[in-house]
C-alpha cells in the first residue's frame, strides 16, 4: 500500500467528469501516489506499463457521509464495546468500501485519528479517511445515544472509542468539545443540529441555541475547517447555515424558501440509502409499521430535496450514512437518486462536488496532473449508464494512492 509505485496505465479512455466525455488512447503516468502526466498512449512510459485495453479510467469515488466504526445499528451499544474489537470490526467495513470504488470517505462521527493513520500507513486497507472524531450533540438530542435508563454522565461517551458522539451543553462546552476534536485530529466538525429518525428524537426538533451553533462554527473556521450539520427539518437547516455550517447532512425536509436562503453558502449531502436500507430490513430490525412508513415518506422527501436544491443552485454531494447490517447498500444510493438525477450528475456528486466539500478540489475526484492517483478502471462509461458503476463485474480495477488494490483485467 505504499505510495512509491511508478507505473503508466496505457490505452486508457480517460473520463472527464466535468463533461462526461471520454478521451481515448491516453496514458496516465503515476509516481509517488500522484498522477504525474496524462499523455499519448504511444509515448514512452516510466516504470511498469499496464495496458487497460481501452477501458474507462475515472477518478475514485468519494462518500461524504459514512460511519466506519458503526458495525451495529444499535448505536447506544457502541460506547460499551471493546475498543479493540470495534477497531477490528471496522477493518472489513473499510475494505468493502474501497472495493466498491470509494477511495475517499468523510466519516461523520466515530473514526478517530488512529484509524485514519492505520489506513494511511497501509495497516488497514480502506479509503483515505476524513474524520470528524466525535460528533457534537446536546443532552437529550439526536446523537445523545444514551438509553433512557442510563444514568451515566453526559461526558462519559467522550472517553469511549465506540461512542460516535460527545455531549456538550452551552456555548463554552460546545467550543471546548470542538477544540478537543480538532486537537485529536478531526478534519471537520460534525454537529447534530436537529432531530432524526434512527435516534428516536422527532425530526422537527432543532438542537442547540444559535449561540452554541455559532460557537462550533466559529471554532471550526478558526482552525481552517468547517461544520457538517445533521439536520432534516427546514428550520434546523436554516439555523445551522445561518450560524455558519457549511454542509447540511440529510436535509430531506428542506423547502424552496430555505434552499434559496442557503444557496451559495452551503452544500447538501443527501443520505437516502440509510433509511431505505432500514426499510428493507424493517422486520429484522423490529421497526414498527408507522416508523417504516415515516422512513419511506422521508426518503421520498429526500428525492424532492435534491430537486429543490438543484433548482436553488445548492450543490448536492453524495453520502450514504450506513451502519451495521445495512453497510452493503452503499451503491444503492446511486439507484435511489437516479429517479431525479442523470448519471452525469450522480457521478459529479460523488467526485467533483464531494472533492469541493472535502476542500480537495483538483486533488481528488478528477483525473488530472498532480491529483492523487485514486482511479477506477471500468467496462463502460457510468456517465451514460450509472448501473456500470454498481456492477462489480464491470469494475475491473481500483487504484488508491498509486497502488492497484484490485486488478481484474
Ligand atoms: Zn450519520
Amino acid at each position: 500500500m505504499s505510495a512509491d509505485s511508478d507505473l503508466t496505465l496505457v490505452n486508457c479512455a480517460v473520463l472527464d467528469v466535468r463533461t462526461g466525455e471520454l478521451d481515448h488512447g491516453r496514458s496516465v503516468r503515476v509516481e509517488g501516489g500522484r498522477i504525474r502526466e496524462i499523455g499519448d498512449s504511444n509515448a514512452p512510459g516510466h516504470g511498469d506499463r499496464i495496458d487497460v485495453d481501452g477501458r474507462v479510467v475515472m477518478p475514485g469515488l468519494i462518500d461524504a457521509h459514512v460511519h466506519v466504526m458503526a458495525s451495529t445499528l444499535k448505536l447506544s451499544s457502541l460506547a460499551h464495546q471493546s475498543s479493540t474489537l470495534l477497531t477490528a470490526k471496522a477493518a472489513p467495513i473499510l475494505r468493502d468500501m474501497l472495493m466498491r470504488g470509494f477511495t475517499s470517505v468523510r466519516d461523520a462521527g466515530g473514526a478517530d485519528w488512529g484509524l485514519a493513520e492505520a489506513v494511511r500507513t497501509g495497516l488497514f486497507q480502506g479509503p483515505r479517511l476524513f474524520i470528524s472524531g466525535k460528533g457534537i450533540a446536546q443532552t437529550g438530542g439526536q446523537g445523545d445515544f444514551r438509553d433512557i435508563e442510563e444514568v451515566a454522565l453526559p461526558d462519559y461517551c467522550s472517553h469511549s472509542l465506540g461512542s460516535m458522539t460527545r455531549v456538550a451543553d452551552g456555548a463554552d462546552a460546545v467550543r471546548a468539545g470542538v477544540r478537543e476534536e480538532l486537537r485529536r485530529g478531526a478534519h471537520q466538525i460534525k454537529l447534530f443540529a436537529g432531530g432524526g429518525i434512527a435516534g428516536g428524537v422527532p425530526l422537527a426538533y432543532s438542537h442547540f441555541t444559535v449561540e452554541e451553533l455559532k460557537a462550533a462554527c466559529d471554532e471550526a473556521a478558526s482552525a481552517g475547517t468547517y461544520v457538517m450539520a445533521h439536520a432534516y427539518a427546514a428550520d434546523s437547516i436554516l439555523r445551522a447555515v445561518e450560524a455558519g455550517a457549511r454542509t447540511i447532512e440529510h436535509g430531506n425536509l428542506i423547502t424552496d424558501v430555505v434552499a434559496e436562503k442557503i444557496s451559495g453558502r452551503a452544500y447538501l449531502v443527501p443520505t437516502l440509502s440509510a433509511l431505505d436500507g432500514r426499510v428493507r430490513h424493517a422486520d429484522e430490525l423490529g421497526i414498527s409499521p408507522d416508523v417504516r412508513e415515516l422512513m419511506v415518506h422521508v426518503v421520498g422527501e429526500g428525492l424532492k430535496a435534491i430537486e429543490t436544491c438543484a433548482r436553488a443552485g445548492v450543490p448536492v454531494g453524495f453520502g450514504t450514512d450506513l451502519e451495521g447490517i445495512i453497510h452493503p447498500y452503499q451503491m444503492s444510493e446511486f439507484s435511489l437518486r437516479a429517479a431525479v438525477q442523470t448519471p452525469l450528475e450522480l457521478v459529479q456528486s460523488a467526485t467533483l462536488v464531494n472533492a469541493e466539500i472535502l476542500q480537495m478540489e483538483g486533488k481528488l475526484g478528477i483525473v488530472t496532473e498532480d491529483a492523487f492517483a485514486d482511479l477506477l478502471i471500468l467496462d463502460g462509461n457510468p456517465c451514460d449508464d450509472i448501473a456500470i458503476l454498481q456492477d462489480p463485474a464491470r469494475l475491473r480495477g481500483i487504484m488508491k494512492d498509486g497502488t492497484l488494490v484490485r486488478r481484474d483485467f
